[in-house]
């Protein structure tokens, strides 16, 4: 897939046709546009037909708008899998959410993206399609960017699909391309830790989030079962290495679950886990998914949280609850239009 290239490839790419160097780039900015073989008007013919067979293909299967201007996608790709993306609207920017595979593979007990397994990964270019696709929907160009930040958070663990999600985060963050810079990317995990130390090591700076959910390790097996395969312990000591080489603060998801992991107990000992670091707490009241018995708390209960955390020294806030009356949650979209079994 065409999207998947470099301009550095794209020069090899077009040397290997038989072709001029200086249409490496023009197909390169053609790409960043997202534009199709036929609103391409500086190429000629056939070379559009030489790379007809390598040009990307999608479709939106469906296009939902929220009164507060959040806007989810579904899009279909050749092979028929369906993704969905999110543009999220703040004071400061856009920001788009990315699926990065399609469905997952780690069975959080409460999340709707992984209730069909793993289906396949997504590709570098098919990762940076769904923000081309926003940045293009929104009016932008490829020198003129609308997008201003993306965060890995939708369908798919991205540290699951490592080779695939940081050629995404080189093609998105390069300065002949969209250019958005790291420090506007935010990628979330559940925790698979060796990949945590690659990421800090292969020299990339976005900011990290940890999908953590639980204080202990025996609540965290009981909702993520990826807490059998790393201690709580050891995660912290893959963000600790993550900060010393990125300077970047880690940021702590923390999904609040009705009777689950919301009580005081819960609270505190999370507290005491993060206490003297340099992180964040990120609260969102469980988005509850039709398919699981889950409920999240109120709104009310998530502030008075945010408030004790604060008390006790951990930096703590509510997450804006965007987009609900538009299938909110992660992957409940795709599901209700099928793609789970696409
Ligand atoms: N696989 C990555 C990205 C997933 S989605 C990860 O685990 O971080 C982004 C966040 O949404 C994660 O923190 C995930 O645990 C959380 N999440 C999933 N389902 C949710 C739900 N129903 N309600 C609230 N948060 C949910």
């Amino acid at each position: 897939m065409i999207l998947d290239l470099s301009l550095s490839e794209m020069e090899k790419y077009v040397e290997y046709l038989g072709e001029k160097k200086f249409r490496a780039k023009q197909i390169f900015d053609a790409c960043t546009q997202l534009k199709s073989l036929e609103e391409i008007t500086n190429l000629p013919q056939n070379l559009k037909g030489k790379i007809k067979k390598d040009w990307f293909f999608y479709e939106i299967s469906a296009d939902l708008q929220s009164k507060d201007g959040t806007r989810k996608i579904a899009i279909k790709f050749a092979d028929g899998s369906i993704v969905e993306s999110v543009l999220l609207k703040y004071k400061y920017g856009n920001t788009v959410c990315v699926s990065t595979q399609v469905g997952c593979r780690m069975g959080c007990t409460f999340c709707a993206s992984t209730l069909g397994g793993l289906k396949r990964n997504l590709s570098a270019g098919e990762i940076l399609l769904q923000v081309l696709l926003f940045n293009r929907l929104l009016g932008g160009t490829h020198k003129e960017r609308k997008v201003t930040n993306v965060v890995l958070m939708g369908c798919g663990e991205p540290l699951d699909n490592y080779d695939n999600v940081t050629k995404f985060l080189r093609l998105v963050s390069s300065p002949e391309g969209l250019n958005i810079s790291q420090r506007n990317i935010s990628l979330s995990t559940c925790g698979l830790v060796p990949n945590i130390y690659r990421l800090a090591d292969d020299g990339f700076s976005v900011t990290l989030t940890i999908s953590l959910h639980a204080p202990n390790d025996e609540l965290r097996k009981q909702i993520m079962p990826i807490a059998n395969a790393y201690k709580i312990s050891e995660i912290l000591q893959a963000c600790d290495h993550y900060f010393d080489k990125t300077g970047r603060r880690i940021c702590f998801e923390y999904s609040l679950i009705d009777g689950v992991n919301d009580g005081d107990k819960e609270v505190e000992e999370l507290a005491r886990l993060l206490h003297g670091r340099s992180c964040h707490v990120n609260l969102i009241p469980l988005n509850s998914v039709k398919e699981k018995k889950l409920v999240g708390v109120s709104r009310a209960k998530a502030y008075k949280i945010a408030e004790k955390l604060e008390k006790l020294g951990i930096s703590a806030t509510v997450r804006r609850t965007m987009g609900e009356d538009i299938e909110g949650a992660c992957g409940q979209l795709r599901n209700r239009i099928g793609g789970q079994n696409a």
